[in-house]
């Protein structure tokens, strides 16, 4: 659950401000103290508005190990990572004797906002949907995270500095992008339950 310190909230009913404290969040209400109101109050879980990823700057990055000069950013939700130009993440072919262990479309990163938690996950599955028909293909030579190979269909959260391997010869490190705790904190919602979102 996010953090908060106390909080003000308009009550339902009479629409005067209640003190919320995090135990009546726990608890799921809060009663109106006004006099003549007395109001249950039912309350949403708090939790950090998405309208904050609209004035981040980045989503978190690639860096390559054996060039960290070469960066490559992510962006929210899926990133396809391979030397194809179709890749969100394209890395150009990069070769050891003269072979190239990356596949075109290698594997695939899901950048997803945990709205709870004000942070970014970061997912990590081998292989990718292909262009055309859309079906999920693995790479031909497996992806690694922290020396562990990805079983086909697996999918395992990187964390900040996380290592990733394309193919056992190339590596990349995750550096992830914290939200500041300023910016955060502004956009926590704390709220009564609206009727609409009583289902
Ligand atoms: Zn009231």
């Amino acid at each position: 659950m996010a953090n908060f310190k106390n909080a003000l909230i308009p009550c339902q009913k009479c629409g005067r401000s209640i003190a919320v404290k995090s135990r009546d969040y726990e608890n799921g209400a809060i009663q109106c103290t006004h006099l003549g109101c007395g109001q249950i109050n039912q309350l949403t879980l708090p939790y950090y508005d998405e309208r904050i990823l609209e004035g981040l700057p980045e989503f978190g990055r690639l860096v390559y190990q054996a060039d960290p000069t070469r960066v490559f950013p992510l962006r929210l939700g899926a990133n396809v990572v391979g030397h194809s130009s179709t890749c969100d993440v394209s890395v150009e072919r990069l070769v050891h004797g003269d072979k190239c262990y990356i596949s075109r479309r290698h594997c695939t990163i899901e950048v997803i906002f945990d709205k709870w938690k004000g942070r970014f996950r970061y997912q990590l599955r081998d292989g990718a949907s292909d262009i055309n028909s859309h079906h999920y293909k693995s790479s031909l030579n497996g992806t690694l995270l922290n020396g562990y190979l990805l079983q086909n269909g697996e999918k395992i959260d990187i964390g900040d500095q996380g290592l990733v391997g394309l193919g056992g010869k190339d590596f990349f490190r995750l550096e992830t992008f914290r939200i500041p705790p300023r910016m955060l904190e502004s956009y926590l919602m704390l709220k009564p339950l609206e009727p609409d979102e009583t289902q």
